[in-house]
């Protein structure tokens, strides 16, 4: 029998043991979306997959697969191994916020182009851009993908390009159509248009203010537990780590 290994390009989201020696793989790939792959042997300290197959792992994956069931897993080649953001605390707890949000966004459309959206993102924080500000436009641009985008060109009520004086449900409000929404400042709203529009790839350098970050942050958090439904641990941890080091 021929098996057809095939190279694939993905990131390990998680791993769970499976009997004495082997592991299962749930890897985001940059072509299937989240497939299961079994690493024989990969528990062994000894086996070559073993340094391989560690959660946050993003390289080229050699794989035997099958569609709609466990594939296999045969080698890996590092395509980096996201250095800068292992050595410090705030930042692992920011990619592992990350993929369990990529995750959940993914599995909610199944939209291929998260998974560029998700790596690009961790690239900019491996070379040192805002972890925070990466996170908030990776969190604008997911609200697409779960049915909740913001509209941020016109009023959402009577369209108007005038007036603007918030964004609340839906995208932005102008002074006509305003009821009681909290105030959130016009220079937050540009920059979440920014968000919602640029290209993570392209970014040089984004200069927000320290109050600014907090008010989209908090903005965003409100957003999404409001308007998703999405609950995530990892998040929680997160902001306890960012409380504990401000
Ligand atoms: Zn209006």
């Amino acid at each position: 029998m021929i098996i057809m290994i095939t190279k694939v390009e993905g990131f390990i989201l998680s791993t769970v043991n499976y009997g004495e020696t082997s592991l299962v793989i749930q890897l985001f790939t940059k072509e299937y979306g989240i497939i299961g792959l079994m690493a024989k042997g990969a528990k062994s300290m000894k086996n070559k997959l073993h340094a391989l197959t560690l959660p946050y792992t993003y390289g080229f994956f050699y794989v035997y697969l099958k569609p709609n069931k466990l594939s296999i897993l045969k080698d890996v080649d590092l395509i980096t191994p996201f250095k800068n953001i292992h050595n410090d605390i705030t930042l692992i707890s920011t990619m592992t916020y990350l993929s369990d949000l990529t995750a959940q966004v993914f599995k909610e459309s199944e939209e291929q182009i998260i998974y560029d959206l998700f790596i690009n993102g961790l690239k900019k924080i491996e070379d040192g851009f805002d972890p925070l500000v990466i996170t908030n436009i990776l969190e604008v641009k997911y609200l697409n993908f779960l049915g909740v985008g913001f509209v941020l060109d016109s009023c959402i009520n009577c369209q108007s390009k005038t007036n603007i004086v918030t964004i609340g449900e839906g995208g932005l409000i102008c002074k006509n159509c305003y009821v009681n929404e909290p105030i959130i400042p016009l220079a937050c709203i540009k920059l979440i248009r920014l968000y919602e529009y640029v290209d993570i790839n392209s970014i040089k350098n984004i200069n927000v203010s320290d109050k600014n970050k907090k008010i989209i942050d908090v903005f965003l958090e409100n957003y999404y537990h409001q308007y998703t439904g999405m609950y995530l641990k990892s998040k929680k941890f997160l902001d306890k780590i960012k409380d504990s080091i401000s």
